[in-house]
């Protein structure tokens, strides 16, 4: 037998972690990585924290998971927090992003679906370079045929428009239209967020014509960009919104939030999750709302992410053969890079021992915890300095 015990979907690489420390990872044997990638968005209070541990450690000791036959007390409070702090009344809790995606999918259809809606609006446009998650219903939602190559078939219903194109996404509505659905700040394809123009287009489009605008921010939401989601960067609202990753700190959670209108299709016996919301996750999520749900935190992380954006556009200066530029917002950092990024990614997490992710778009991610500071801030542009220094460009060319 040649195949692995762990189906080998991941090419995964030397790095072995065993433990975590604040921003660090330590390996198997001994060495420190500087965690630039929080587990792709996700440990944004770092690893290790206290309060998360607490929070996680106290609902274990007293109660893990029942089933959602019953009142849910813990997923009330998490729900009324998340119902307080954005456009959303109401929420339903998943385990993951995809998950989350998928509920706000089917949220979206059965808008239309529901009585008095439109029946034939099934369809929602999405956009080139999403990336939506790994299920049947999230691969199709993207164009990326990477990720449907021996999937076939797709499920039916998708649309793709040019990410940031508004004249594209209208050129493709019909009376099939059901909505769109946009990560407002593409995470996979590259940190690109969408043009002010483009955003707030698609929800005056939406708006003119009944439609549903869902937003995809598993990866951008929860106070990676300095806003508790990336929405309030453009002073409109969603109607469906996915989030996950950065929500749990750690621990497997997501969510679908929609507003009371757009969620009248969800009633009951519509969808379901038999782990989605359980108590555990509940604390878990509720320890990291604690932590960054106000506007010093929030405050704390645009500024940081000011700092460390003004470094890197200075640092990218000296290499203009390497790097194109810097984009993104709060600690939600892309450098463009000249050659493609991949190479140069490995090159910094195997001799520098700094862990970053590469993205679609020539482009490296900087997604360090949103509670590093400047000790870690200079860390990192140290290892980077060294990095760039060191790589052979013409090689990875
Ligand atoms: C990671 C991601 C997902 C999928 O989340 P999973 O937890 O891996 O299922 C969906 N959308 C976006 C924007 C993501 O970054």
């Amino acid at each position: 037998m040649s195949i692995t015990p762990l189906m080998p979907v991941y090419p995964r690489c030397g790095v072995r972690p065993v433990r975590g420390e604040h921003c660090h990872l330590i390996d198997e044997d001994g060495t420190r990585y500087l965690d630039f990638a929080s587990g792709i968005a996700v440990n944004l209070l770092g690893h290790s924290h206290e309060g998360l541990i607490g929070a996680i450690q106290r609902q274990a000791e007293t109660l893990m998971h029942v089933s959602n036959l019953y009142g849910s007390p813990q997923g009330e409070a998490l729900a009324q927090r998340l119902v307080d702090k954005t456009f959303a009344d109401t929420v339903f809790f998943t385990n993951s992003g995809a998950e989350a995606v998928e509920c706000a999918i089917k949220t979206a259809r059965a808008y239309h679906q529901h009585e008095g809606g439109d029946p034939n609006r099934t369809e929602l446009i999405t956009f080139t370079n999403a990336f939506h998650g790994r299920t049947m219903a999230t691969i199709s939602a993207s164009n990326q045929e990477k990720m449907h190559k021996g999937f076939y078939p797709m499920l039916a219903g998708f649309q793709y428009a040019e990410f940031d194109n508004l004249d594209h996404a209208r050129s493709l509505m019909s009376d099939k239209t059901a909505g769109f659905l946009v990560e407002p700040i593409q995470g996979e394809g590259g940190i690109r967020p969408g043009s002010e123009e483009f955003i707030r287009g698609l929800r005056q489009l939406a708006d003119e014509n009944d439609l549903m605008l869902v937003f995809d921010e598993v990866q951008c939401g929860v106070a990676r960009t300095g806003k508790l989601y990336a929405y309030e960067h453009y002073g409109i609202e969603p109607d469906i919104m996915a989030t996950a990753k950065g929500i749990g700190g750690g621990f497997p959670l997501g969510a679908c939030l929609a507003t009371e209108k757009a969620a009248r299709g969800m009633g009951f016996g519509t969808h379901g999750s038999t782990y989605g919301g359980n108590p555990l996750a509940m604390a878990a999520g509720m320890a990291v709302m604690d932590a960054v749900a106000n506007d010093e935190f929030l405050a704390e992380v645009t500024e940081k992410g000011d700092r460390l954006r003004a470094r890197l556009e200075q640092f990218i200066g000296n290499y203009p053969d390497l790097f194109e530029l810097v984009r993104g917002k709060g600690l939600m950092l892309g450098i463009k890079m000249k050659v493609e990024s991949r190479p140069f990614f490995v090159h910094l997490r195997d001799n520098h021992q700094l862990l970053t992710v590469a993205a679609g778009d020539k482009t490296l991610r900087v997604l360090p915890p949103l509670v590093a500071g400047d000790a870690e801030f200079d860390e990192f542009l140290e290892k980077l300095s060294a990095g760039a220094a060191s790589f052979d460009v013409a090689a990875a060319a």
